[in-house]
This record gives C-alpha cells, sequence and structure tokens, in this order.
C-alpha cells in the first residue's frame, strides 16, 4: 500500500463517518478559545470547561483580563494543571494582546507564538480552529495515531510529524484532521492498549498490519473476480494456521506439566524438545514456502536464541502467577484501608447511570405507504418514484460517496445489477453528496443505476433516515444507513437498518 493510498482511505473514512469534528473546549469568541486552549496544555478538556465558566464571566475581554492579577487569576483556575505558571502567562498574554495586537488575537502563528503561554501547537489550533488555516497542531495523540497508522514515518517530534502530515493532508481538510487524529486517539487509538478490535481504520494501520493481530479484506472486493480469489487465499492459511497453533499449544502443554515438577529445568527441556521439533517440521520444503510470507528468516536463527526466547517468555507468566499475587493483594487492600480517596471513589463509580447513547433510526415500517420520492441524479435526470410504479424500488441511502463501505454497498449492487434488472427491481442510491460527486463516483465504478443527490436531505427526511449519530463518543447529525424495498404497490417490503455493505445485493434478496 502507497502512502497515498493509506492517507485517502484514512481521510475518506473520517469524512464519511466523522463530517463535523470540533474542538471539545467551550468557547464563544476567539478571545475565550486562546484562554482555553493555553489552560488546556498537559490537561483535559473536560477539566478546562470547569473551570471556564467563572473564569470568562470575571474575565471576559483581554482587558479585564490584563487589570486583573496572577493571584486573582490563581483563584479561578487552581484545579487546572500548573495553575501558577499559566495564571501568570494569562495576564502577560492579556496584556501582550492590548499592547501589540489592539486586543484582537492574531491569526499569524508568528504572531500567536510571541503570545506568553503559547507555543507552536496552540497557535496552530487558533489558527486552525479561528481562522480555518492549514494548520496543524500535534499534540500527543495527533503524533502517536498518525506514526502507528504510517501517515508519519520516523518523525522524531511534534515538528516533523507536522510536516509530514501537512505535506499529505488536502490543506481544506487539515482542520478537520487534526481533530479526527485527536478524537481518534482520545477514544479508540489508546497510548497504552489501542482498541483495535473496535477500530475501522485497520485496513490502513501499519501498526496493525504488523502486529499481524487479523487479515481485513478492503471492501472493494466484492465482486465475482475479489471472491475468487478470497477463497484461494482462504484455502492456504488454514493449513498454515493448523501447523502454527499445533506447534505453540505443544510448549504450553509440555511446559505446564513440567512446573509442577522442576519448573526451570523441565520447562527449558520441553520447550527445547518443542522447538527441535518444530525446527524439523520445518525443513521440508511446502512447509517452508508456507511459512516465507510470515518467517522469511526462520532458517536463519539459531535454534538456541529461539529456545532462549520462548523459555523467557515462559519465564515471566509463571513467576508472576506464583509470586505477585501475595505482595499486590495487600498493598491494595492497604490503600484502600488506609487512605480516604479509596472510599470517596466508590460512590463515584455508581455515578455513571448516564442514559445510553441511541441512534437515530427509521420510523417507518414494514406495510407503510412508501413516502413519494423526486431527485436529481447523476446525469442530471430526474429520479420520480412515480416513473417507477410497478417495479419492487431497492432504495439505499448511504453516508458519502467513494468511501470505502459505500463502495462496497454501491459494487456489490452494480455486481447483481442484471439479475435485479431481470427481476423486476429498480435500484436508487441516495446521498447527500452533489450530482458532480455522484457523476465522478459512478463513472469510477460503473455503476448502472442512478444516484440521487439529496443535498437538502429532502429524501432522507421523509424516510426519517436523517438524524442523530455517535462515532468516537461524538454524536452528529447524519444519514442513517438505511435500505428500503418498495413493493410494486407503493408499501414498503423491507427496511434493512443492519446493512451487509460487501454482500448487500445478496441481503436484500434473501430477506426478500
Ligand atoms: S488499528 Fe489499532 S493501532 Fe491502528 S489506528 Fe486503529 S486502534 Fe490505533
Amino acid at each position: 500500500m502507497t502512502k497515498g493510498e493509506r492517507y485517502k482511505g484514512v481521510l475518506d473514512y473520517f469524512i464519511a463517518q466523522v463530517p463535523i469534528a470540533e474542538t471539545e473546549l467551550h468557547y464563544t469568541n476567539p478571545f475565550e478559545l486562546l484562554v482555553a486552549v493555553i489552560l488546556s496544555a498537559q490537561c483535559t478538556d473536560k477539566r478546562v470547561n470547569m473551570v471556564t465558566p467563572a473564569l470568562f464571566q470575571a474575565f471576559p475581554t483581554a482587558e479585564a483580563l490584563a487589570a486583573s492579577n496572577s493571584d486573582t487569576v490563581f483563584s479561578y483556575i487552581r484545579s487546572i494543571s500548573y495553575p501558577n505558571n499559566k495564571a501568570k502567562h494569562l495576564v502577560s498574554m492579556a496584556q501582550l494582546l492590548l499592547s501589540e495586537f489592539n486586543s484582537l488575537v492574531p491569526s499569524a502563528v508568528d504572531d500567536l507564538v510571541k503570545l506568553p503561554g503559547v507555543g507552536r501547537k496552540t497557535a496552530n489550533v487558533i489558527a486552525s480552529v479561528i481562522y480555518n488555516q492549514p494548520t496543524m497542531a500535534v499534540d500527543t495523540h495527533v503524533f502517536r495515531v498518525s506514526n502507528r497508522i504510517g501517515l508519519t514515518t520516523n518523525a522524531k517530534n511534534p515538528l516533523q510529524s507536522e510536516k509530514q502530515l501537512i505535506a499529505h493532508i488536502p490543506e481544506d481538510l487539515v482542520p478537520r484532521a487534526h481533530h479526527w487524529l485527536i478524537l481518534h486517539g482520545r477514544y479508540t487509538c489508546l497510548a497504552r492498549t489501542p482498541k483495535c478490535e473496535a477500530c475501522a481504520l485497520t485496513a490502513w494501520c501499519k501498526y496493525f498490519q504488523k502486529q499481524n493481530k487479523s487479515q481485513i479484506n478492503y471492501p472493494l472486493k466484492t465482486n465475482t473476480m475479489a471472491k475468487k480469489k478470497q477463497n484461494v487465499k482462504a484455502k492456504a492459511p488454514k493449513k498454515v494456521k493448523a501447523k502454527k497453533a499445533a506447534s505453540p499449544s505443544k510448549p504450553k502443554a509440555a511446559a505446564k506439566k513440567s512446573t509442577k515438577a522442576t519448573p526451570k529445568k523441565a520447562v527449558k527441556k520441553a520447550v527445547k524438545k518443542v522447538v527441535k521439533k518444530v525446527a524439523v517440521k520445518a525443513k521440508p520444503k511446502k512447509v517452508v514456502k508456507k511459512a516465507v510470507a510470515k518467517k522469511p528468516v526462520a532458517k536463519k536463527v539459531a535454534p538456541k536464541k529461539l529456545v532462549a526466547k520462548k523459555v523467557a517468555v515462559k519465564k515471566v507468566p509463571t513467576k508472576k502467577a506464583i509470586v505477585p499475587a501475595k505482595k499486590v493483594a495487600p498493598k491494595a487492600v492497604a490503600a484502600k484501608a488506609v487512605t480516604p480517596k479509596a472510599k470517596v471513589n466508590k460512590p463515584e463509580v455508581a455515578k455513571p447511570a448516564a442514559p445510553k447513547f441511541v441512534a437515530h433510526t427509521t420510523g417507518l415500517n414494514v406495510g407503510d405507504l412508501a413516502p413519494a420520492f423526486k431527485g436529481m441524479d447523476q446525469n442530471g435526470n430526474v429520479v420520480d418514484s412515480a416513473a417507477l410504479a410497478g417495479k419492487t424500488i431497492i432504495l439505499y441511502f448511504y453516508p458519502k460517496d467513494d468511501t470505502p463501505g459505500c463502495t462496497a454497498t454501491a459494487c456489490s449492487l452494480r455486481d447483481e445489477y442484471q439479475h435485479l434488472s431481470d427481476s423486476n427491481y429498480a435500484v436508487v442510491g441516495v446521498s447527500g453528496d452533489d450530482e458532480k460527486s455522484h457523476k465522478k463516483f459512478a463513472e469510477k465504478y460503473s455503476l448502472p443505476f442512478p444516484l440521487i443527490a439529496d443535498t437538502n436531505h429532502e429524501v432522507m427526511k421523509a424516510y426519517d433516515v436523517w438524524g442523530q449519530k455517535m462515532f468516537m463518543g461524538r454524536v452528529f447529525d447524519g444519514v442513517i444507513r438505511t435500505t428500503f424495498v418498495i413493493g410494486a404497490d407503493g408499501h414498503i417490503k423491507q427496511v434493512i437498518k443492519n446493512v451487509d455493505t460487501a454482500n448487500h445485493a445478496q441481503q436484500v434478496v434473501s430477506l426478500g
């Protein structure tokens, strides 16, 4: 995968799934955002949002803040990290705003960094959020996520990361890309344990592929050719897996038995035996060929080293399993018994009784009379439900042209279009993209059916598929992916809310 493809995949995904990405800091004007961003250094946005209402009320303007002093400001921000320094910075910053910039927050990064408490990251945030400039603020999340996915290569500091990201991300997307990466790092690609199993970027993520946790098929592999390839691929891994699965299970079993008798020596011997067996098995040509993909250097590695590594790994869990139980448990108990914090924390844990967010779903049901619809398609033709009377209409709503899931859905329907057409089906896609975008999308994938450019969401609203949804902890309005199958009599025959994007045509037909 080229870097360009990686960037495209990631950006397309975010464009479709997180069309609105904004800072989580609360503010109503540039001055307030500047204050909030200064306070947010080494501190959470949530904490900052707790103190800023009172702070902004006391100091609504640069003049008011400049006329104050750090001790007074400190009393408002004492719960923030580094309150002493930040209080001094805020007052000095306000004074410089007054004297140098006529109380206005400057737009140029070079001017912004002159303000006390404003570093390059803060300046980039202000320039991007307030003035919509293509500046990329690289904080710890952006730095980590970009590096893991492979958007940056060998970036050793935020500046290097910033330069690489700016070089690849289209200017108009840079302000949003900053928030996408932050939000992804904050809620999914966590620093210690990234939630790869819940992440939709695995297909483009270098880190994930290195970890070799699983193989994700790019959604476009939905046509017949792709399926054939998948079938061929699917056969090979089974044998490899079977052999690989056999090898690790043996050392485990051997290690378990031996640890009961003589822990260290027995484990070493057991593992040595298994490794020898594996090495012997690895010699035949067939096995070597299959293993080449993942362990091309297997022959060169000396068996002894392998043994050492494997034994070392085994040692750790056995020691931990036996020893730490005694050491850790008393500490935890003691801490809870002595420190009052533990007692205070308990009731806080019970607090998350907040209601779970439920994404919007259409209120239309099977048997309802389907609302009439009309709209312009990619060729400038009017698509009118009245003109399709007598046909079974597959009316499918999707978020965004040329994004993985939406492309898979469209290609699935395209591949079965002849069959659907012969069976008296009409296929109509609907999204909020304009005609130009639809045209490009339809031409790129040779889509034979119309795509309605529902830019004002009229058709979506008629079918009640425009509403709130959540992604990465953020709630926003968007189209809810839904397909309606409308019978020749004009009534709804099917409502498909859990769209199988890669096999959607088959899903529609099998449900029908
Ligand atoms: S796959 Fe894992 S490492 Fe990669 S971006 Fe997603 S959460 Fe992060």
